[in-house]
């Protein structure tokens, strides 16, 4: 099948199969590829509006016992010199100056410690839930995957105490490319590709709902990111898991591990296109102005994405690798007002907390702005 066939296909709600998923990253232009994958997101998605959400990231420790070799975030647990676990202070101050922004919502993730216990978290939780009331959207799939091996009990029964104790979803961290072979040479000692489908269906089956993640750009084939894509789509349809899909680019830096040709823009806004088309089953799709920056986050804004994320705050692990985009909630809304949006505040339900701010309201732009 030619691309404009495939193309066609996909703008009419056809699913495309995994092959001309494969032949649209391999041979697609780049402005078709967009110009199907806008169409497919007005569609999915309100066509005026662009959300976002004002959140903290908050990383309660950086002890890790895994070794990802594209990490430069984490430190060994022997590592005394640098290595931290927030106190309960450190953890008021961050959401108390979350809050002071109108915020009702952090992202806490770790790395895999090797000596705190399930318990530990519990109390965690419940601390954060009853003193500050936020949506305690943390962890990742091998941090549950982890604590479930330490305790030698199932990820459901992780994920229901951890429920009970204040989570509220789980976001899709740890995913990279979810196909094995790339996951064991960049990996150790970390969930590989069926562990992390079993956190996210568990993560299902305790009532949650998390995030789905790809982390492309390095040593993965076109092949194995289209693979990576199947396993999210299939997972969906079988329980719905997933809220929202971020994909981002591997960021190289001299002191990881991880050496290797890396990507560029052109080829995240053609794969976020790709994926936009591929994943008809996924609401949302997050742009990652994080690690492209703000011009092409808004740019993404036109490749199949609806949504610029969050304001962050703070940010430690992509920043650890040198990447250091950041943005407030005013820059972020006057980045979708100039690409002709509409910017809305929104909860990670994707429920609106906010009304319109309509400044600048350019209906149904197709083309983005300049500033
Ligand atoms: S990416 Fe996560 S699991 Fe891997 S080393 Fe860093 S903190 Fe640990």
């Amino acid at each position: 099948m030619n691309i404009p066939t495939i193309l066609r296909k996909a703008i009419e709600g056809e699913r495309l199969t995994p092959e001309e998923a494969l032949e649209l990253l391999q041979h697609g232009d780049l402005t078709e590829l967009g110009n199907a994958a806008h169409v497919v997101r007005l569609r999915m998605n309100h066509p005026h509006r662009v959300t976002y959400v004002i959140e903290r990231n908050i990383n309660y420790s950086n002890v890790c016992a895994a070794d990802c070799d594209f990490c430069g975030f984490y430190v060994k647990p022997h590592d005394k010199g640098r290595a931290y676990t927030l106190t309960r202070d450190e953890l008021d101050a961050k959401i108390e100056e979350l809050t002071r922004v109108g915020g009702r919502q952090i992202l806490m993730q770790g790395g895999l410690h090797p000596s705190l216990r399930l318990e530990w978290y519990e109390d965690l939780l419940r601390y954060i839930k009853q003193r500050h009331g936020v949506h305690i959207h943390a962890f990742s799939p091998p941090e549950i995957h982890w604590f479930a091996k330490l305790s030698k009990i199932s990820y459901v029964e992780v994920l229901r105490r951890l429920h009970e104790a204040g989570l509220d979803s789980l976001p899709g961290g740890g995913a990279e490319i979810l196909v094995d072979r790339v996951r064991q040479r960049i990996t150790r000692n970390k969930a590989l590709t069926d562990e992390w489908i079993g956190v996210m269906r568990a993560v299902a089956e305790c009532g949650m709902r998390g995030t789905a993640t790809m982390m492309f750009g390095h040593i993965e084939t076109l092949e194995e990111r289209v693979e990576h894509l199947q396993r999210l789509r299939s997972l969906q349809d079988e329980c719905g898991v997933f809220t929202a899909f971020i994909a981002w680019t591997y960021q190289k830096s001299p002191n990881l591990p991880l050496q290797c040709p890396t990507t560029d823009a052109y080829d995240y806004l053609r794969t976020v296109a790709v994926a936009r088309l591929f994943l008809d089953n996924i609401p949302h799709f997050q742009a990652s102005w994080v690690t492209q920056g703000a011009k092409i986050g808004q740019i993404s804004l036109f490749f199949g994405c609806d949504d610029m994320g969050s304001t962050m705050i703070e940010e430690n692990v992509v920043s650890a690798a040198g990447t250091t985009y950041k943005l407030n909630a005013a820059e972020i809304e006057r980045l979708i007002r100039d690409a002709g949006f509409e910017p809305q505040r929104r909860n990670f339900y994707y429920d609106l907390t906010d009304e319109p701010r309509r400044t600048n309201l350019l209906v149904n732009a197709n083309v983005p702005g300049g500033n």
